[in-house]
């Protein structure tokens, strides 16, 4: 079996909740209002007309470069960190550590590849010894992560860890119970309408190479993404 060759982890059952979020028809509720190559001119501009020169708040000062995001401008499934570490400061890239690598191994356990999805942090600079954003970080950054939002208009997004779990939700709640369920996302798109897509979240690649025990939740939590873009899950042998 493809996903347990390369993600180690064993097939879970989908929920019936997802029929439900199928019928309601989020998924496809995400009107498309730009080109593809409008949407990667808009994303290379917002990167370099806005964030590798910003100065908004204090993370500027020890950053190596900006890491604004990676992939497909035009990706139906979007993944959101907190923000870059070592590696990504050093490369400009999010998620090309150790927690980057096993991202993509969830994602090719996903049937997808890399290029395939759109990967971005909620901040774009690298808080020191890799502690939490800020809240005051957060606020000056998330403009940046909205405009990737309503560029990208991905139609599922999967929030990867507490911090990004929690600021895209708006909520206290532990990753332990927001994840395993499908949240609405709402945003204004290009075009200003009101969009609501499903988020999942889930736990951070960095927690899984901490804590392997936990892949099988992930696991599962990708399964359900994968039924609601309509991804062929893996045989349960
Ligand atoms: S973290 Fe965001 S707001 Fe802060 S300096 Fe970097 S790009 Fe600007």
């Amino acid at each position: 079996m493809q996903a347990d060759r390369l993600f180690g982890l064993k097939d879970v059952p989908v929920p019936r909740l997802l029929r439900e979020l199928r019928e309601q028809g989020s998924v496809s509720s995400a009107s498309t209002v730009l080109s593809v190559e409008s949407k990667r001119q808009k994303l290379e501009a917002l990167d370099r007309e806005h964030v590798k020169g910003c100065t908004k708040c204090r993370l500027c000062e020890g950053r190596t470069n900006t890491v604004f995001g990676d992939g497909d401008a035009d990706a139906r499934l979007m993944f959101i960190g907190e923000g870059p570490g070592f590696d990504e400061d050093r490369t400009g890239v999010p998620f090309v550590g150790r927690a980057g690598q096993l991202l993509d191994k969830m994602i090719v356990a996903m049937g997808l590849d890399r290029k395939d999805t759109y990967i971005c942090n909620i901040v774009k600079c690298r808080p020191p010894n890799n502690r939490d954003p800020a809240a005051d970080e957060v606020v000056a950054c998330t403009p940046y992560l909205h405009g990737q939002i309503r560029l990208v208009e991905p139609a599922v997004i999967v929030s990867l860890g507490a911090p990004a779990s929690r600021l895209m939700l708006d909520t206290e709640e532990s990753i332990g119970r927001l994840r395993g369920r499908f949240h609405d996302y709402r945003y204004t798109n290009a075009g200003g309408d009101m969009i609501t897509i499903p988020l999942m979240p889930t736990y951070h690649p960095a927690y899984l190479l901490r804590s392997p025990q936990e892949k099988g939740k992930t696991w599962g939590d990708l399964q359900m993404v994968m039924q609601l873009l309509g991804l062929a899950l893996p045989d349960r042998a």
